[in-house]
């Protein structure tokens, strides 16, 4: 029911007083951007005034939009490594931020093959949180009656390193579970989770889906929305049913918990809440061994009124099969972030995901926007001869690279993402995710640029030398048809000594030696998170990559200029592509994996 027209908002009638504040404050941020913008990096430069960063490009003090701009350059990740790399040997002088840097985030993008290790401090969580209280108050606005029910979210935990000085290393969302902020968080009507927060902690992946499918199974009536961070983790649980769900199906009949749940707090937790439930049991059996699994969502929790998960950037490539799961019900993505900071949020989440806006909160941090033009690589990231745009200024149907400035101790930061401006909610821009710079393949949160494909193909390429064979050419695909998806990469083989070729096995090989050269991430992926399948070869007949450049340059690609794409995903080059196998290998195992960094 909306509240009184006293409290209502621009962006609709409020549910609830409390969503009123959220709307309201929603609304004076983007009222105010600019001058918003102007406070939060004069709060920035002043409380960081002394940092070793800030005093080298000899800002003396100042806190002014022009005296940055024209003192301190935009960076990349690598730029700022000696200053990561002293902070996480243990320095603790104030380098980068003023505050002490409380731990450090493990973005999914990497560097030199590991997770980059973005500094953040205490208060950023409160940051995180604020961004967080926006969500259901704008969702409500779309969706009534969220109060009245759960949501049936699969949110997880991962493994968490320390640096050499002692700081902890995980994912933004580990840290953010495990603080009190998430732990402690007061009851919401609108926002009851079915997954106990015993399971969301334990680290073992295995533990923590089985225990949230199955309280999600119990309560199946309850849940209203479902929902992961991304679209690959919610198609990874509808996997983790299909595998799973005779035993799911005996627990709930028997009362009883599997023997493979063996984390104390889960096993406390679930006594009150499993109940011996045979008709339960049965209904879940019924349609869990069904041929059919088209519509599967909606049948087993059929009150769900949309799915909340990210759908935009390269989750996009999801949507089909999570259209087919679910019988097509509505995707919200409610949220941009990253380890470096949360950005925004989707004023209209119930947007087809090819429309999907997010509006930047002009508190979280100071953004700045770098024209993203096709040459602008001429200039390296320390000069500034090219022009940031401030974030009121950015101008419709224009791209952009996102670059930030943050309290943590990022200045004028790129990170890496290219975004469109659509339009506007007050003077604040909103945008369409466009792509991330420089990824190829990504299945999960892994992201494989082209360098990082060409080194895995050189060492795996090593392993025919003995037969006297090469790789004249190769290229990629992330296969999402199956679930985890997996990577596909098409070669063409030069084999001179047809009696002595590569054997099967020694093709396998080259799948995990691939894999062992790819990104840490990937091999988390594979190994811890089960996220990512085995890497697969197709070996394709020869001459198949001069009749790929045919095909291009029948639909107009210029001779000279051709070059081979070392990542396809067009339906006629795939069906060219797979009509030419000659033989599929599969990495037989695991790749290495341990969640300490290799240097
Ligand atoms: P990480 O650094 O691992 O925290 O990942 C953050 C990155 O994930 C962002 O910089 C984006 O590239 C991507 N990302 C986050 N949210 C979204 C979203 N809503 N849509 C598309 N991509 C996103």
């Amino acid at each position: 029911m909306a509240v009184d027209s006293a409290i209502s908002s621009p962006l609709g009638p409020p549910a609830c007083k409390k969503d009123a504040k959220a709307l309201q404050f929603i609304e004076e941020m983007t009222r105010n951007a600019d001058a918003v913008q102007e406070r939060i990096l004069a709060e920035i430069l002043s409380r960081n005034a002394e940092t070793e960063y800030l005093n080298r490009f000899k800002l003396n003090g100042a806190t002014d939009r022009k005296t940055f701009k024209s003192h301190i350059p935009m960076v990349t990740y690598e730029d700022l490594q000696p200053e990561i790399k002293r902070i996480a040997n243990g320095d603790r002088s104030p380098i980068l931020s003023a505050h002490p840097i409380s731990e450090f985030l493990t973005s999914s993008g990497t560097s030199a093959g590991e997770r980059k290790l973005m500094p953040t401090i205490q208060e950023e969580l409160d940051r995180r949180q604020l961004l967080y209280s926006l969500l259901m108050p704008v969702m409500n606005l779309y969706v009534p009656g969220l109060d009245k029910g759960k949501g049936l979210y699969f949110l997880f935990v991962k493994s968490e390193t320390r640096t050499p000085g002692g700081l902890l290393a995980r994912p933004v969302l580990t840290s953010y579970y495990k603080s009190e902020h998430f732990k402690t968080r007061p009851y919401d009507p609108y926002n009851v989770y079915t997954s106990p927060d015993e399971a969301i902690l334990c680290a073992d992946s295995f533990q923590s889906m089985y225990t949230q499918m199955l309280c999600g199974l119990l309560e199946r009536k309850q849940v209203l929305r479902l929902g992961a961070v991304f679209a690959s983790g919610l198609l990874r649980a509808i996997r983790f049913l299909q595998l799973n769900w005779t035993q799911l199906a005996h627990d709930i009949r028997t009362g009883t918990l599997s023997p493979k749940i063996t984390d104390p707090a889960i096993k406390d937790r679930m006594v009150p809440i499993l109940k011996p439930d045979p008709q339960l049991a049965d209904f879940i059996t019924r349609k869990c061994s069904e041929d059919n699994w088209e519509g599967i969502l909606t049948k087993i929790w059929p009150n769900t009124k949309y799915l909340d998960v990210i759908v935009t950037g390269a989750m996009a490539q999801y949507i089909p099969t999570l259209d087919y799961y679910s019988g097509g019900l509505p995707l919200a993505c409610t949220m941009y972030a990253s380890s470096e900071c949360y950005f925004g949020l989707n004023l209209n989440p119930m947007s087809k995901p090819s429309e999907v806006s997010y509006t930047i909160m002009p508190n979280m941090a100071y953004f700045e926007f770098l024209p993203h033009e096709p040459n602008a690589n001429r200039f390296s990231s320390r000069d500034l001869p090219l022009k940031l745009v401030d974030l009121v200024d950015v101008e419709v149907g224009k791209e952009y690279e996102l670059v930030i400035t943050t309290y943590a101790g990022l200045y004028r930061y790129r990170v890496g993402d290219i975004l469109r401006v659509t339009g506007f909610h007050n003077s604040a821009p909103q945008f369409h995710f466009v792509r991330r710079k420089n990824v190829l393949l990504s299945i999960d949160s892994d992201k494989t640029d082209e360098a990082e494909l060409q080194k895995a193909m050189e060492n795996a390429s090593q392993l025919l030398k003995e037969f006297n064979t090469s790789v004249v050419e190769y290229t990629s695909y992330a296969d999402t048809k199956t679930i985890p998806g997996h990577y596909v990469i098409y070669w063409e083989l030069l084999v001179k000594d047809p009696d002595n070729s590569p054997s099967e096995e020694v093709l396998n090989q080259c799948c995990l030696e691939m894999e062992q050269s790819l990104n840490s991430v990937y091999r988390q992926g594979r190994v811890a998170d089960n996220s990512i399948g085995p890497l697969e070869i197709r070996v394709v007949k020869n001459g198949t990559f001069e009749e790929l450049m045919d095909y291009a340059i029948s639909r107009g690609a210029s001779i000279n200029q051709y070059k081979v794409p070392r990542c396809v995903n067009f339906t006629p080059i795939m069906e060219l592509l797979d009509s030419r196998v000659v033989s599929s290998h599969f990495s037989p195992s695991l790749p290495h994996w341990t969640p300490e960094r290799r240097r």
